[in-house]
């Protein structure tokens, strides 16, 4: 995406810990282990393509801190992912994983690559590349994988068979995201978005406003904004406008439909990735508009469900007097520049890390219904997803109701507050 000029989220994800770390006193020891990661490895990919040439891929594999359990995070595949990326997204799996209150660290992989010019084989090669470069540093008890942007159940099936071949024997925990009847959990395609939901739900209960009457613009329309939509539309809301990447344009665009989008009509003109057809769009009655568009509608509520540094100081201004909440669904979508603009706005927001927590929860329940080989109902986990998440939520409210400080601030507060204290009682500080 666009806009990636010049910001390091890495350098941004460490200031924010250090600011917390400051508040909350943390000593020396604990914040000079805290603000790096663990663990981390780079390697190369060969690939034979299917013109016969061969490729060289980057790859990468994170651990930012494991002393609450094996670290966990997703892989990412992106023509644009940095090693300061991954390492950022790392450090907010171990605040995420802590905030959910889950017995897992933090990690983060990626691959710089496209999938959408990759053919399915070439993509295999990869994900099988992938786990023979890291398949003795991950595994059930150490580093869990799982899917992130432009991976795939699929994808993480090849890896799980390449992790099996690799160690000989069935390890259906060493990956979560798997599809569901070869180790996949129910309810982790909707996961995400369904969390990012049930903490949005919450919060208006706390402000007093009912679903029913309110709006919201999105941005995205991949697997977190949809399901997100999905919940949220099921609860009385109503979205007007998404926003989303064209791959063929290579920009993004946004469709606004003023009485609200129906997500199943949007959906039958969307590819794989969340790109929705653009003429087939306008067709069914959607007006196209700029790709940053999305962001001064007139609604209650913005959902930034796509990628990191899409709310800076540079737009923030454009934000619609309107808006009350928002809810982040991305990893890292708003930058602190832009954040403080919004507390001075008063404009209420569930951080990322709290937010999108639905996915790896509902990960680490197929991690523990992979472990057990037992399988749980749809309604069993997202029960369970629904109570982990609503608790977190009040958690992270009750800190920032006492400390009188943002949600932000509190999530952190709570987070490193956690993962402190394991290192601590590790004698690891
Ligand atoms: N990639 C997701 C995230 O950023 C899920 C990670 C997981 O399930 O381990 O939270």
């Amino acid at each position: 995406m666009s806009g990636n000029k010049g910001y390091n989220p890495f350098a941004m994800a460490q200031a924010e810990f250090d600011r917390v770390a400051k508040t909350i006193g943390l000593d020396p020891g604990a914040v000079e282990l805290l603000r790096n990661p663990m663990r981390e490895y780079h390697f190369s990919i060969p690939v034979r393509m299917d013109d016969g040439e061969t490729k060289v891929f980057r790859g990468f594999r994170v651990q930012h801190n494991d002393a609450r359990g094996p670290s966990k995070g997703g892989i990412r595949f992106h023509p644009q992912e940095t090693i300061d990326t991954v390492r950022a997204l790392a450090m907010w799996m171990t605040w995420k994983c802590a905030v959910a209150d889950l017995p897992l660290g933090g990690g983060k992989g990626g691959v710089i690559c496209d999938p959408h010019h990759l053919s399915p084989r070439e993509q295999e090669q990869i994900c099988r590349g992938w786990i023979r470069q890291v398949g003795r540093d991950v595994g059930p008890n150490r580093d869990v994988p799982a899917p992130d942007i432009m991976t795939s159940a699929q994808h993480m099936l090849w890896m799980l068979d390449e992790y099996e071949a690799l160690h000989g024997g069935h390890y259906p925990g060493v990956i979560t995201g798997k599809p569901v009847g070869m180790g996949g959990s129910l309810g982790r395609t909707q996961a995400t978005g369904y969390g990012v939901v049930y903490t949005l739900r919450e919060a208006l209960k706390e402000l007093n406003h009912d679903p029913e009457n309110t709006t919201a613009s999105v941005q995205g329309f991949g697997n977190v904004a949809q399901y997100a939509i999905e919940l949220y539309h099921r609860i009385g809301g109503t979205t007007v406008c998404v926003s989303c990447w064209d791959e063929s344009e290579q920009t993004s665009y946004s469709y606004r439909k003023k009485d609200g989008i129906d997500l199943k009509e949007l959906r039958s003109v969307t590819d794989g990735f969340g790109g929705i057809d653009r003429k087939r769009a306008a067709d069914l009655g959607y007006e196209v508009l700029a790709g940053e568009d999305w962001l001064t509608q007139e609604v209650d509520i913005l959902m930034p469900n796509a990628i990191e540094n899409q709310i800076t100081g540079e737009n923030v201004g454009g934000i619609h007097q309107r808006v009350r909440v928002i809810a982040e669904g991305a990893n890292g979508p708003t930058t602190p520049e832009a954040d403080h603009v919004l507390a001075e706005r008063g404009i209420f927001v569930i951080p990322d890390f709290l937010a999108n927590a639905g996915g790896v929860t509902c990960s680490y329940f197929e991690q523990v219904q992979s472990n057990m080989n037992y399988f749980w109902e749809l309604g069993e986990v997202l029960g369970k997803l629904d109570i982990k998440m609503t608790s977190a939520y009040h958690d992270v409210s009750n800190v920032a109701r006492r400390q009188k400080t943002s949600m932000r601030d509190a999530a952190y507060m709570v987070a490193i507050g956690r993962v402190a204290s394991a290192c601590r009682d590790r004698g690891w500080i």
